[in-house]
């Protein structure tokens, strides 16, 4: 899959057998509709933190910055997150995914405390060039 940001061909690294596609460029990453409720295990505290994040999802009226979903290259829509502070991610339209610039997961995680071994996963990720 292409990076939506810079479209050069995304990495795809494995955590606990989820496909995670990160951008080598960037720093971004995508997470297929799913992989992000995934990653926090079922039944994990987090989990139920993640949905309801998921289901705080607000569409933000205003034009994207144009990147395009990966997987249909329809352009993305930005949302938000209702989290202190508030991250703006982009998400498709049609559901595929959801982008994640340099640091918004890692800023998600901690906002939300839902730390431990997938924010040490995604710091060990980024430290590596
Ligand atoms: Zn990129
Ligand atoms: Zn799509």
């Amino acid at each position: 899959m292409l990076c939506p940001a810079c479209e050069v061909e995304m990495l795809i690294l494995e955590y606990s057998n989820i496909e995670i596609d990160f951008c080598q460029q960037c720093g971004g990453i995508w997470l297929d509709e799913g992989e992000l409720e995934l990653l926090l295990q079922p039944g994990s505290p987090n989990s139920k933190l993640v949905a309801d994040l998921i289901a705080g999802l607000k569409n933000l009226d205003k034009p994207g910055m144009a990147r395009k979903c990966p997987v249909c290259r329809k352009k993305m829509k930005p949302v938000e997150l209702s989290i202190e502070p508030v991250v703006e991610i982009d998400k498709c339209p049609y559901n595929h995914g959801i982008w994640f610039d340099k640091g918004e997961l890692q800023q998600i995680m901690s906002s939300t405390g839902a730390s431990g071994k997938l924010s040490e996963f995604l710091n060990s990720v980024f430290k590596k060039k």
